[in-house]
């Protein structure tokens, strides 16, 4: 019947305090080149980074986070001919899940590596300029590999986190630390891999670091934080479980949702369940902004424990109880770090189908009405597209007990089990019965097995979708698979997995796990797909060229014609691709760049499928191609 939960764990924690023994160098300052004080950034500059096409200064190219380049150089009719540029080495030993996506700034790379490593290179020549090395403690938990997804750049600094539940601010110059905070306690799970971003507090006029917290394995609660820029205090955090303080300027503010917390069920004494105390909800991945409404929009991950019936009032359904505010997508106000809407897309989640990766700001026009819609668009981990009113949730008529801000949820996956669609006038699924795994029985070890898909590893992951506003569809890296799943005892002990549950991730079709699909978000059609043998872990980027980039797992980075799917390029990088793509002009030619390095959860986590993808070679290196000059220049 394959691995338990302590099996898998017990092997997760000792690879993760080996790999992490490893991680012990000292502190690197490579001694800065002789590189010239580049332009600072402005806030104006990070606004409009979907508009400028010569950098690249957001996790997300844009406070919508749409990942769509306006640059057609490179296009469907000469993409064939993309030839590499060059090529940089992330070095050492650790290497690991590379799973970043780099910043492009006044000709110079910023990347992050797996251990908390940051490179500034060369953009034309692939030089390392400087290099900065997070001294990591043994004892950190990240639970799905010692991956970073990126930095954020405003003024002189750049900023990302660190394993160690820390933040830090280099001079984006030289590497030298200006600041680091550490703003969570990384024995007991909290951890950091999201990139950081930049917003500016239209109230105030101040431009803030935001950033959230990983460790919902652990039992922690989730954790969204604003810093100033300049030296790194906290401007206000809000946690994600209902029924807990948040902060502003140094002080309590108010707590998240219901004081009483009515989602979150009482003991026989009257007490809010243990699971409360330990309830996850960490915004792990990178918000958008909703400018106009000054709105951090963010995915929260699923509760803790994953064992359901632990948040669920005994003898009672699951499906009357919701762990808010987990597994949804959040509505934070950049002044006051309040929470003023919440969409779940997982009431209750029973199966770790945390709502982290992007939520994308877009508009789109309702076709019956012809008005224009602010919408929000997120591709989950439980295999729905969901569509929801922006105005509405940025404006409170978000969760608890106000209208649904639901407009539509479309399957974006074949062969999902756990519920039959949503009700619009609730928002909520329609939960099949027998989904929820049983609960442990008296002299049983652990609970009956069920099969339920997508698995906890979700019909897509933390891995970033884009979309086109020429092609009016979103390009979603999503996968087909399965898991046996069954429910155990649990008890939380500081710093150890906090599951409650056990699987065997399973394969859902013979020919593919990997599935890239394009879907109208309006009508949830899917436009066309294009199957992979391995699981697909690496975001998308779409161009005006016509073009959808992604990488493989098996190494490749592809290029796709956005309108119908058809496969023109591809280049072979030598380890797994599981990273995001970025495009970029410099010197009047287009740019692509991508990291390779095979990692993240799915060989620790995948079962079947990370026997499936034992064959990939590790590695670490930033790839950036472009077209030869006589080809760019037809
Ligand atoms: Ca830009
Ligand atoms: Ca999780």
């Amino acid at each position: 019947m394959g691995t338990t939960t302590q099996q898998s764990k017990k092997r997760m924690t000792r690879q993760a305090f080996t790999l992490a023994a490893t991680a012990l160098a000292a502190l690197l300052a490579f001694a800065p080149a002789a590189h010239a004080a580049g332009k600072a950034v402005t806030w104006e500059d990070v606004a409009n980074d979907d508009k400028s096409t010569t950098d690249v200064l957001t996790y997300g190219l844009g406070m919508k986070a749409q990942r769509h380049s306006k640059l057609a150089k490179i296009n469907a009719k000469n993409v064939a001919n993309l030839v590499p540029a060059w090529s940089f080495s992330f070095g050492g030993e650790k290497q690991r899940g590379q799973e970043g996506q780099v910043l492009v700034q006044d000709g110079v790379i910023y990347a992050t590596g797996s251990y908390s490593r940051f490179y500034a290179i060369d953009a034309r020549t692939g030089k390392r300029l400087w290099q900065y090395e997070h001294r990591l403690p043994d004892d950190i938990r990240p639970c799905c590999d010692v991956v970073n997804r990126g930095a954020a750049i405003f003024g002189n600094k750049v900023f990302f986190g660190t394993l160690d539940a820390g933040m830090v601010a280099l001079d984006k110059d030289t590497g030298k630390v200006l600041w680091s905070k550490k703003w969570g306690d990384h024995k007991i799970g909290y951890t950091m891999t999201g990139a950081p971003f930049i917003v500016k507090d239209q109230k105030t006029g101040r431009v803030l670091l935001v950033h959230g917290s990983s460790g919902d394995e652990f039992g922690v609660i989730g954790w969204l934080f604003a810093r100033d820029t300049e030296t790194g205090e906290e401007v206000w955090a809000r946690p994600m479980v209902e029924g807990h303080m948040g902060r502003l300027n140094g002080k309590d503010s108010t707590i998240t949702g219901d004081a009483k917390a009515p989602s979150w069920p009482r003991d026989k004494d009257g007490k809010l369940v243990d699971a409360w105390n330990h309830g996850g909800g960490a915004p792990w991945q990178t918000a958008s902004f909703d400018v106009e409404n000054n709105m951090v929009v963010i995915g929260t991950g699923n509760p803790a424990p994953w064992n359901t019936w632990k948040r669920t009032k005994e003898g009672d359904d699951p499906r009357n109880w919701d762990s808010l505010f987990t597994s949804g997508q959040a509505y934070v106000d950049a002044s006051t770090g309040e929470l003023k809407g919440f969409y779940q897309h997982t009431p209750n989640d029973a199966w770790d189908f945390s709502g982290n990766n992007s939520v994308v700001l877009f508009e789109f026009k309702d076709p019956t009405t012809g008005k224009l819609v602010k919408a929000s668009a997120h591709a989950d981990r439980n295999g729905f597209f969901f569509v929801t009113d922006r105005t509405k949730l940025a404006t409170g008529a978000g969760y608890p007990n106000k209208p649904t801000s639901l407009l539509a949820a479309y399957p974006f996956v074949d062969g999902i089990t756990w519920a039959k669609g949503f009700d619009l006038k609730t928002g909520k699924p329609n939960i099949v019965e027998g989904q929820h795994p049983p609960q442990v029985k008296p002299g049983q070890e652990k609970g009956d097995s069920i099969f339920v898909s997508p698995p906890f590893l979700g019909g897509t992951n933390w891995m970033p979708m884009s979309y086109s506003p020429d092609t009016g569809l979103f390009y979603i890296p999503a996968n087909h698979w399965a898991m046996d799943y069954w429910t155990e005892n649990i008890t939380y002990k500081p710093g150890a997995a906090y599951l409650g549950q056990g699987f065997r991730i399973k394969r859902l079709f013979e020919d593919h796990v990997g599935t890239l699909r394009a879907i109208n978000p309006v009508t949830g059609k899917i436009a066309w797909e294009h199957k992979e043998k391995f699981p697909l872990w690496a975001g998308t980027l779409t161009t005006a060229g016509n073009l959808v980039f992604t990488g493989t797992s098996d190494g490749y980075v592809k290029a796709f014609d956005a309108k119908n799917g058809k496969e023109l390029w591809k280049f072979q990088t030598g380890s797994g691709v599981v990273s995001v793509p970025v495009t970029w002009e410099m010197d009047g030619e287009q740019y692509i760049g991508i990291q390779s390095g095979y990692g993240g959860a799915v060989p620790l986590w995948g079962g079947d499928m990370a026997e499936l993808t034992k064959q990939v070679n590790q590695g670490g290196a930033m790839w950036v191609f472009k077209l030869p000059k006589l080809v760019a220049s037809k």
